[in-house]
C-alpha cells in the first residue's frame, strides 16, 4: 500500500491560539505519538492559570465586539473561514490523520468538508434568529428576545477531532458568542489551525481560542472558570459527570453533555436485502475502528436471519485493512491509546468470563509499530456483562437473538444509555412503533449512521448518553438564553392593579 502522505513531514502547529496570534510559552509539554505507528510526532505546551486567564480575556473582548457587529457581517465572515478551511483542505486533513485514527482520505474528503459545512450551515443563522411577542392587553407589548451567554468553554475528545469542534464553534458564535476551545490533547493539531485560519478570515482576533493541556487540568480550570458562562462538552458519561460536579461546586452555569453510547442495530427478519443490511451493520461497528460514541456495538436480531447476517458481517470485517492512517487502502484504522486498546482487551476477556463466546477476532494486535484490534464478534451477550453494560470504543459487535417483535425492542433497550438506535424492517408501523418505543435521542430506519446532510436535525442522547442538543436550530438555540422585556405603554398607570406586600392592593395618591 502506497503512502498519501509522508507523515514525518506533517509540520504541527504546537501551539496555543489566543487573540488570533501563536503562543507557546507553555514550560511543560506533552508527548502527541502517531497511533499508527507509535512514534512521538511533536511536543505540545500545557496552557498554564494565567494563558486560560488571557485566553478567556481575549474572548470577552471579541464576544463585544463580535455582538454590536451586523448579524449578516457576522455571517459572511463565518461563509469566509469555511472557504479559508477548504482551501487548506489538504493541510487540514494531514495535520488530523497523523496523530489520529481518521484515515487520511475519509478526512479529505468527509471531516474537513462537513466542518467548513457546519460553519455555512450556522452562518446562515447569524441573522435568522428571532424572538417573539408574547400575548398582553393593549397597554403593553411583551418581547422575548435571544441573547448570547458571553464566553463559552468547549472541551471536545480525540476520535473525529474537527468535526466534533467545529459542530460546537459554529453554533456559538452563531448565537454572537465567543470561544475558548480545549480539544483533546490526542489529536490538537488540525483544530489548532482551523483556529488560527479564523482570524485570517477576519473573525475578531480573540473570537475563538484554543489552548492545550490534559483534562484534569486545563479543562478543568477552563470549565470552572468564573468569566465562562456556558460549558459545551462532548467525550466519555464519566468525566461529564466530573465536570458537571466541578462546574457546580464553583458556581452555576449550563453544561450540555454529548457522552458515550451503546446502540442497539435492531433487525428484523423481514429487513430485506440482507447484504445491505450486512453492510451497514458493519460499517456501523468498524468505521473509525468502532471509535464512535454512536457505533452500533449491539446487533439485536431475530432468530431465523440471525446466522445469515452474522456471516455476512464476518466475511466483510475479514475484508478489512488495518493499515497506517495515511496509507491508501486502510479500512481498519488504528486504536487512539495503548489504554484503549487495555481497555477493550479487558471488556472482551471479562465478557468471555462472563459466558459471551467469541466468534471473530477478539485480540489485540500490533503492526509497524501502530496498535489495532481484530474486528470481533460475540455472541451470548445478555445484560449484566461487561460487554453488554459498558462502551467498548473498540471494532466489536455484541449480538443478541429475538424470536418476536416485542423480546426485539426489549433487548435493544439499554438500561443507561441512549444515544441512537437503528431498526431494519421492510414493515413501515413495525418500523415507527419500535422507533417511538426505542429510548434514544436519534433512531434511524433502514439505515445506520450520520451524513452531513443530518446538520439540520437534533442530535444527541438521552439517559447516560447526555443532555442539550446539537445540530439544527436546536443546537444554536442552545447557545442563546431568553430575554423578556415588558413594556409598560401606559405609563406605569397598571401599577394601580397590583397587589402589594401583604396582599394589599397598590394604589397610587
Ligand atoms: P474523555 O472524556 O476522556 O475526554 C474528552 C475531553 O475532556 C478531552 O479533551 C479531555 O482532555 C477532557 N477532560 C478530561 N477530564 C476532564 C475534566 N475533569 N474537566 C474538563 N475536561 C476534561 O473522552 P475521550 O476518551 O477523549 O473520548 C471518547 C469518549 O467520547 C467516548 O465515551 C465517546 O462515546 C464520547 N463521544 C461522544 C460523542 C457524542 O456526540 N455523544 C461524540 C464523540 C465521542
Amino acid at each position: 500500500m502506497g503512502a498519501l502522505f509522508d507523515p514525518a513531514a506533517v509540520n504541527a502547529p504546537a501551539c496555543h491560539i489566543v487573540a488570533g496570534k501563536r503562543v507557546g510559552d507553555g514550560r511543560t509539554t506533552l508527548a502527541v505519538s502517531r497511533p499508527s505507528d507509535g512514534i512521538v510526532h511533536a511536543q505540545l505546551p500545557v496552557a498554564d492559570d494565567d494563558l486560560i486567564d488571557r485566553a478567556v480575556s481575549a474572548a470577552q473582548a471579541a464576544q463585544l465586539h463580535w455582538r454590536a457587529m451586523k448579524p449578516r457581517q457576522r455571517g459572511r465572515l463565518m461563509a469566509a473561514w469555511a472557504e479559508l478551511i477548504l482551501a487548506h483542505r489538504e493541510e487540514l486533513a494531514q495535520l488530523e490523520a497523523v496523530v489520529s485514527s481518521r484515515p487520511y482520505d475519509e478526512c479529505l474528503a468527509i471531516d474537513v468538508p462537513t466542518a467548513a459545512e457546519y460553519l455555512r450551515f450556522y452562518g446562515e443563522y447569524c441573522d435568522k434568529l428571532e424572538g417573539s411577542i408574547t400575548a398582553s392587553s393593549d397597554e403593553a407589548v411583551s418581547l422575548v428576545v435571544r441573547e448570547p451567554y458571553g464566553v463559552v468553554a468547549i472541551v471536545t475528545p480525540w476520535n473525529f477531532p474537527v468535526i466534533l469542534s467545529t459542530w460546537k464553534i459554529a453554533p456559538a458564535i452563531a448565537a454572537g458568542n465567543a470561544v475558548v476551545l480545549k480539544a483533546s490533547e490526542l489529536t490538537p493539531f488540525a483544530m489548532t489551525r482551523v483556529v488560527e485560519l479564523a482570524a485570517e478570515a477576519g473573525l475578531p482576533d480573540g473570537l475563538v481560542n484554543i489552548v492545550h493541556g490534559g483534562g484534569g487540568d486545563v479543562g478543568r480550570r477552563l470549565v470552572t472558570h468564573p468569566d465562562v458562562a456556558i460549558v459545551s462538552f462532548t467525550g466519555s458519561t464519566m468525566t461529564g459527570g466530573r465536570i458537571m460536579a466541578d462546574v457546580g461546586a464553583t458556581g452555576v452555569k449550563p453544561v450540555s453533555l454529548e457522552l458515550g453510547g451503546k446502540s442497539p442495530q435492531l433487525v428484523f427478519a423481514d429487513c430485506g436485502d440482507l447484504d445491505v443490511v450486512a453492510d451497514h451493520v458493519t460499517w456501523g461497528i468498524t468505521r473509525n475502528a468502532g471509535q464512535l460514541c454512536y457505533a452500533g456495538a449491539r446487533l439485536v436480531v431475530e432468530r431465523s436471519v440471525a446466522r445469515p447476517l452474522v456471516e455476512r458481517v464476518s466475511t466483510r470485517m475479514n475484508a478489512l485493512v488495518a493499515g497506517a492512517t495515511w496509507d491508501a487502502g486502510t479500512t481498519l484504522a488504528p486504536i487512539i491509546s495503548e489504554r484503549q486498546r487495555d481497555r477493550m482487551t479487558a471488556i472482551v476477556e471479562a465478557s468471555v468470563a462472563q459466558g459471551a463466546e467469541i466468534e471473530l477476532g477478539g485480540r489485540a494486535f500490533d503492526r509497524t509499530g501502530g496498535r489495532f484490534f481484530e474486528p470481533t464478534i460475540i455472541s451470548g451477550l445478555r445484560p449484566g456483562m461487561a460487554g453488554f453494560e459498558e462502551e467498548i470504543f473498540g471494532p466489536v459487535l455484541g449480538v443478541q437473538i429475538f424470536d418476536d417483535a416485542d423480546e426485539g425492542v426489549r433487548l435493544a433497550q439499554h438500561p443507561t444509555y441512549g444515544l441512537t438506535a437503528s431498526v431494519f424492517t421492510r414493515d413501515g408501523s413495525k418500523a415507527l412503533k419500535a422507533a417511538k418505543a426505542l429510548a434514544a435521542g436519534t433512531v434511524w430506519v433502514n439505515r445506520w449512521g450520520r451524513t452531513a446532510e443530518m446538520m439540520t436535525s437534533p442530535f444527541g442522547g438521552y439517559g447516560r448518553s447526555g443532555f442539550g442538543k446539537e445540530s439544527g436550530r436546536p443546537g444554536v438555540e442552545g447557545f442563546t438564553r431568553q430575554k423578556a422585556i415588558w413594556i409598560d405603554l401606559n405609563d406605569g398607570a397598571e401599577l394601580a392593579h397590583q397587589v402589594g406586600p401583604g396582599g394589599s392592593v397598590v394604589r397610587r395618591p
